[in-house]
């Protein structure tokens, strides 16, 4: 079974990400590298690997691969980064982040669900990363600032509080527009100044609270 696994996740790094122009190499080697399939609810186990968002119940998912590549990548990260994720879902996209910088933050507004993604990081070995529940569109001032924040939910603007978390010469990748469709956009920080650039269209969950959309 775990030989299969490992051949499924070579070829979604392959067909999926590689073959669409994800060439960063930290990326496409952490998503060899973290098994997926513990992420997801095991009756899905099987369709870990497809080019998919899957359900991991509370009405929240996990995104497809190529998206959590991509907005990997966008944050050009860099080894010794400290990055805050907003979102933890199931914890896969904070393991990535954890194997390539090695200290994650990320902040869950579900408890059930950060309890679940806190046990799947533990069964897949992987170390560095804090969750904690709370509303993360304020996200997490007593650790700021932060090299890279990724938020994983719609928002309708980028988070306020977020701006000024931000190490200067950070980058803040978030899904951004209304509650049907969303394009990825990038802040990048240089000194006061802010700079926004602005990718593909995207669909995701929606980002719930203060700074976000209401319930
Ligand atoms: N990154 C996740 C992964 O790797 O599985 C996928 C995240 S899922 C698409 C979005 C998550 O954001 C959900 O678990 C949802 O509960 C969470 N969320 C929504 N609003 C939030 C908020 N204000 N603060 C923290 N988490 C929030």
């Amino acid at each position: 079974m775990n030989d299969l696994f490992v051949h499924l996740r070579r070829s979604m790094v392959n067909d999926q990400i590689r073959s669409r122009g994800i060439t960063d190499e930290r990326v496409l080697l952490a998503m060899e590298e973290v098994e997926r399939h513990l992420f997801v609810p095991h009756d899905l186990e099987r369709e870990a690997y497809h080019d998919s968002p899957l359900p991991i119940g509370h009405g929240q998912t996990i995104s497809q691969p190529y998206i959590v590549a991509e907005m990997t990548a966008l944050l050009r990260l860099r080894p010794g980064d400290s990055v805050l994720e907003v979102g933890t879902g199931s914890g896969y996209q904070a393991a990535l982040l954890a194997i390539i910088s090695g200290r994650v933050i990320s902040i869950e507004r579900i408890p059930e669900v950060a309890r679940r993604a806190e046990e799947n990081l533990r069964r897949a070995g992987v170390e560095g990363v804090r969750i904690f529940v709370s509303d993360g569109t304020a996200g997490y001032p007593e650790a700021a600032p932060y090299d890279a924040i990724l938020v994983t939910a719609a928002a309708p603007s980028v988070p306020t509080p977020l701006f000024s978390q931000l190490a200067d010469g950070g980058r803040l990748v978030a899904p951004v527009g209304d509650r049907n469709i969303q394009h990825l956009v990038r802040i990048t920080r240089q000194g006061d100044e802010f700079l926004q650039e602005c990718f593909e269209p995207v669909r995701f969950v929606p980002l719930i609270g203060e700074y976000g959309w209401q319930e």
